[in-house]
């Protein structure tokens, strides 16, 4: 399983919870290499199987630098394109078309870029042999967000579009493809908001009175790749205690 944007947050306990189910796990990261090792090493000192991988996601070169070592390791059987930003907050007066473009960038364009290099490998059409993908979407694409933050609301949306017709022209091709969209998540994307404690006060907002774990993401992620979830394909499951 190749997950991006995996050393810290949601995308490393996608990674620790991925190895229980015995998948040898591919931890890619853009900047951090100290976090990125420590999820390598989590998951080696309870005798799984990972390696870390530099690549930023934004990037065309890197994605396809990414997958071809990548294929130097084995068959891709699970991708999860989680690697994404909140691309700063501000009102949609003070917007800028760099910052747009850094956002989309990350969040859409390297999204759907990945998803391309793993659905060549994957389609029974092409001689592969399937496989899951799941996209991190947010709760944000069908709320709109937080205020000052709608260009991420966007980017979001277009995550659940990408995912809605993609499931369409994969299905026939041995690949499961589903979206996730988390509410408030305690991760350190929220450093922009003041921290976790910051948001944990938000939690009065949530139905269930609490933000949520990364771990409960990422249960749901790794589910979603398993045989279990084999009839559901094109859906967005939203894991945000009912926000
Ligand atoms: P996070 O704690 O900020 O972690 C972000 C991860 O993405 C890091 O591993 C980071 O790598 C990586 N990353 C950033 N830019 C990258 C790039 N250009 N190429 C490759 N990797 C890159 O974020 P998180 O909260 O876990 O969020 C993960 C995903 O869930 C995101 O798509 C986010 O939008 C979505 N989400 C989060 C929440 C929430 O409340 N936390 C809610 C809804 C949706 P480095 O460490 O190397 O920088």
């Amino acid at each position: 399983m190749l997950i991006t944007g995996a050393s810290r947050g949601i995308g490393a306990e996608i990674a620790l919870n991925a190895a229980k189910q015995n998948y040898f796990v591919v931890v890619n990261y853009a900047r951090n290499q100290i976090e990125a090792n420590k999820v390598v090493e989590q998951i080696e000192a309870t005798g799984g199987n990972a390696v870390a991988i530099q690549a930023d996601c934004s990037k065309e070169s890197d994605i396809v630098s990414l997958f071809k070592q990548i294929d130097a390791m084995g068959t891709l059987d699970a991708f999860v394109a989680n690697a994404g930003i909140i691309g700063g907050q501000n009102p949609i007066t003070k917007t800028t078309e760099h910052q747009l473009k850094e956002l989309f960038d990350i969040n859409v364009i390297g999204l759907i870029l990945c998803t391309r290099e793993a659905v060549k490998r994957m389609s029974t059409e092409l001689g592969g042999k399937g496989g899951k993908i799941v996209l991190m979407s947010s709760v944000a694409a069908r709320t709109g967000g937080i205020a000052q933050e709608i260009h991420y609301a966007a980017s979001k949306a277009a995550v659940d579009g990408f995912c809605l017709g993609l499931a369409k022209e994969v299905g026939l091709q041995g690949i499961r493809v589903n979206a996730v969209r988390p509410g408030l998540i305690g991760t350190s994307i929220h450093d922009i908001h003041g921290g976790i404690d910051v948001i944990t006060k938000w939690a009065a907002g949530v139905p269930v009175g609490r933000i949520g774990m990364p771990k409960e993401v990422a249960q749901t992620v790794v589910w979603l790749c398993s045989d279990d979830a084999s009839y559901i394909h094109g859906t967005m499951i939203d894991v945000s205690g009912g926000r």
